[in-house]
């Protein structure tokens, strides 16, 4: 059984439900690597492995979606809440541009006192000011909460961003699209399954491309991890709009659901049966963020063909407890050591040269930078400007216009 099913892979068949849950589940774990290497060879035969430099800031942890998984956010009113000022993402920017981003992965909690006027300034500051800059910003649980708030469907959000300077949209809050396993992890009130895949649908339709992922390892089951999968798949049939997949585990330190995290071979059978389940897709990251840089490295031979993002900041991943950090010389060197060739891309996963540090000098980043630092709790001048939704965002909005005429 297992060995027709391999040849069918092997041949570039489409895998269906049943046949994917059985090579899932009973080839040996060195099989599905090999497999999911020959999917990944026959879409990528140069050997190229690709990665992007960019910075991945969280612009507020403030979130009332509350999802149970989830160390990084506070509730609204929280002492150590924060929303991130215009001046302080320029200058994360300059930094980002000094090592040779492209881009900012813009992503945060659902902060009621963030009106979509707040977005829209910050992105056209940011295109005035960096013009050739890219936007890969606000997964589909915020674009949903932003509708929300605003009262406005969402492809009208997302159009009005569109408008503002967004270029793409991160697959994040996906979970598992299976609404029973969002209901456990308190995160079917942020966005159902259909209302994740709704704004991936819209956003392609307004012509974004957007990357897709998975958070495995909670309480979801085999059959579930695979209806993520197969639905993803769909909606690539229909629309082709994914640029990408990353998948990643749950990690349970500070989070109320707690637990024990996936193990490697988890992520690398998980991986693999990605690479050969979504046929459709071209690009599968490695999730070394969570995984560490050697079953990064190894993701390679599962199917990734991209090893992410050079991590310059990292907020969500850390406050549950992981810390890793691999600058662009670090991962050039894994990629190297694996037996492919490094390149640099831009969001849409179009080549734009060999490592930078080989044509310039650029300064190691051998620790990871923090959305802010520990105690800095300061309120940004313009938040001024945006009236708080909130009761605790209105008694701090008076304090601190009363604080700013007191200094006038
Ligand atoms: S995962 Fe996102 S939406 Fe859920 S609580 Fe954390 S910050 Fe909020």
């Amino acid at each position: 059984m297992i060995q027709r099913i391999a040849d069918q892979v092997r041949a570039g068949e489409r895998l269906d439900r049943d046949a994917a849950l059985e090579l899932y589940r009973h080839a040996p774990t060195s099989q599905l690597g090999q497999l999911a290497d020959a999917v990944r060879a026959r879409k990528h035969p140069d050997g190229i492995v690709t990665y992007i430099i960019d910075r991945n800031v969280n612009y507020t942890n403030v979130c009332v979606a509350k999802c149970n998984f989830c160390a990084f956010y506070r509730p609204v009113g929280s002492a150590d809440g924060y929303v991130l000022g215009f001046d302080e993402l320029f200058r994360k920017i300059d930094e980002t541009i000094a090592v040779g981003g492209v881009q900012l992965l813009l992503q945060g909690g659902h902060n009621p006192d963030l009106p979509l006027s707040w977005y829209e300034d910050l992105f056209r500051a940011v295109k005035e000011r960096y013009p050739t800059f890219k936007l890969h910003a606000l997964s589909p649980p915020e674009v949903i909460h932003l509708s929300r708030l605003s009262q406005l469907p969402v492809p009208a959000i997302i159009d009005r961003l569109i408008a503002a300077g967004l270029d793409s949209i991160p697959g994040g809050g996906a979970e598992i699209l299976v609404d029973r396993v969002r209901k456990a992890l308190h995160c079917y009130g942020k966005a159902t399954a259909d209302e994740w895949l709704d704004v991936m649908r819209r956003a392609h339709r307004a012509g974004l491309r957007t990357t897709a992922t998975m958070m495995y390892g909670t309480v979801e089951t085999d059959e579930e991890r695979l209806e993520h999968l197969l639905r993803l798949r769909a909606l690539q049939d229909e629309t082709g709009g994914f640029t990408a997949f990353i998948t990643w585990s749950f990690q349970p330190s500070n989070t109320e659901l707690g637990g024990t995290e996936a193990t490697g071979i988890d992520y690398l059978r998980t991986l693999a049966l990605a690479r050969i389940v979504l046929d459709n897709f071209d690009n599968l990251q490695a999730s070394w963020v969570t995984q560490g840089g050697k079953v990064g490295q190894l993701s390679l031979a599962f199917g990734a063909n991209d090893m992410g993002s050079v991590m310059i900041e990292e907020n969500v991943v850390r406050a549950a407890g992981a810390a890793y950090c691999m600058d662009e010389l670090e991962i050039v060197r894994n990629v190297e050591d694996a037996g492919f060739v490094p390149k640099r891309r831009n969001m849409h996963y179009e080549i734009l040269g060999d490592p930078i540090f080989r044509e310039r000098d650029v300064p190691r980043m051998l620790e990871l930078a923090t959305a802010r630092d520990d105690g800095d709790y300061s309120i940004p001048a313009e938040l001024r400007l945006y009236p708080a939704r909130s009761r605790a965002g209105k008694i701090l909005q008076q304090g601190s216009s009363a604080a700013s005429q007191d200094s006038e």
